[in-house]
């Protein structure tokens, strides 16, 4: 077991999606340095063998698992330590709003982590940030109380991370554009003939990132990027054409800021989500590590490429909801984890997802300054609708 007896050096995390891709690397980077990050808080929605795992192994203050039918079963594996467990939507929510921990690190998926995420905002603490869809929601919301409570979001998504790390020492200097770079997924170069045949195993498979299953198939379908460009928007406080995406198939460059002389900077290394997340949460220091570093001895070349928006619809889709703003990126992003959620059950074939997208955010009804209520009811109508025409 780990001890966890913090001491004023260490931070302490709350890891919300303690069991996926990147709340386990976040934990591999916390037993890399058990000098300077502590875990205080993990949750998990259904892997409660994971959880009760991690919680013998990083003994932190409380666990939540959110589907309750499993509390008595994680509660029982616990019993003999002294960690807190709890269960359900709403203790995630209440923990978020416990006292004990320095900094949040939202890695759960999707929608499911907007509430938490906000209640971390509304009581004052930093935020490691992996939850795009939390910006792409509610950014407005989002960024307005973390300035008025004077909470840093620092990015985790690798491409943010890069721009980020760009800004350090910039604050004075106008940025020109940002360029986001995007692998291309699995699909690159492919056609709509191709990808009609395209199935649920097929599209899990990416060349560079090994990740969750939503974000795989938003890679592949470029939704991914998409969000991004949303999310971009919010954190660094930019116009729809300020941002710019650039296929990059080699995932060297995470992404590119160009100021107003004309410089460009840009991140680089190998991809490997510990860095991103280690540096969030370490921010402003950096962590040595024993990461394998790119070697300019035996490059790979570097190129770059427009994305194919007419093959690859979803990114033209996301563009137009970033260009009219309101609750339309909320709409998009509900009609997207339907669709993904339906093709990754092999409901509905890869070209359909960007169909149900395109059917519901012409259909829900434009609100142009949304409240947070609002949004969560534009959620639960966009849902409604893309299921809807699914048939789920
Ligand atoms: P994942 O599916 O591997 O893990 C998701 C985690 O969230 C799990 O711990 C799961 O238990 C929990 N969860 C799922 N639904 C939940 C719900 N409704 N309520 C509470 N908890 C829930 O996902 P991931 O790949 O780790 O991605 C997490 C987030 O980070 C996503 O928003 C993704 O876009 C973002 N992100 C991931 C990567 C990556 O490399 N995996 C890179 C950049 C950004
Ligand atoms: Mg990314």
């Amino acid at each position: 077991m780990i001890q966890n007896m913090s001491t004023s050096s260490q931070k302490r995390i709350a890891i919300f999606g303690s069991t996926g891709s990147i709340g386990t690397q976040a934990l591999d980077v916390i037993e890399a340095n058990p000098d300077k990050f502590v875990a205080e808080i993990l949750t998990a929605q259904t892997n409660d063998v994971l959880l009760i795992e991690q919680a013998i192994k990083f003994n932190p203050n409380c666990v939540v698992i959110g589907d309750e039918t499993k509390y008595l079963k994680v509660k029982e594996a616990l019993a003999n330590t002294t960690v807190k467990v709890f269960a359900g939507e709403k203790a995630l929510v209440e923990v978020a709003s416990f006292q004990t921990y320095d900094m949040m690190l939202a890695a759960i998926v999707g929608y499911g982590g907007l509430k938490p995420t906000l209640a971390a905002v509304e009581l004052g603490k930093p935020i490691a940030l992996a939850n795009k869809e939390t910006l792409v929601i509610a950014g407005d919301i989002i960024m307005k109380k973390a300035a008025e409570k004077r909470v840093p979001i620092i990015p985790v998504d690798s491409e943010h991370s890069a721009i980020f790390q760009c800004l350090v020492g910039e604050t004075r200097n106008k940025i020109d554009k940002i360029i986001l770079t995007a692998s291309g997924g699995p699909f690159l170069g492919k056609k709509p003939n191709y990808l009609v045949n395209v199935k649920r195993e097929h599209a899990l498979q990416h060349p560079n990132w090994s990740m969750g299953a939503k974000i795989t198939i938003d890679s592949a379908t470029l939704m991914n990027k998409g969000l991004e460009m949303i999310e971009a928007k919010w954190l660094f406080n930019l116009k729809p054409e300020q941002i710019q995406v650039v296929i990059h198939p080699q995932s060297i460059i995470h992404s590119m800021v160009q100021f107003e002389d004309g410089s460009i900077k840009a991140q680089m290394g190998l991809p490997d989500m510990k860095l991103p997340i280690q540096y969030a949460m370490a921010f402003p220091q950096r962590v040595s590590n024993n990461f394998p570093r790119y070697n300019f001895k035996h490059p790979n070349t570097l190129t770059f490429d427009e994305p194919d928006i007419k093959t690859f619809r979803n990114l033209a889709l996301a563009q137009e909801a970033l260009d009219k703003g309101g609750n339309i990126p909320c709409v998009l992003n509900a009609a997207n984890e339907i669709a993904v959620y339906a093709f990754l059950k092999n409901r509905i074939g890869f070209l359909d997802i960007t169909d149900v997208i395109d059917k519901t955010i012409h259909t829900i009804r434009f609100i142009e300054n949304p409240t947070i209520e609002e949004l969560f009811e534009s959620d639960s109508e966009a849902r409604s609708f893309a299921a809807n025409i699914i048939k789920l």
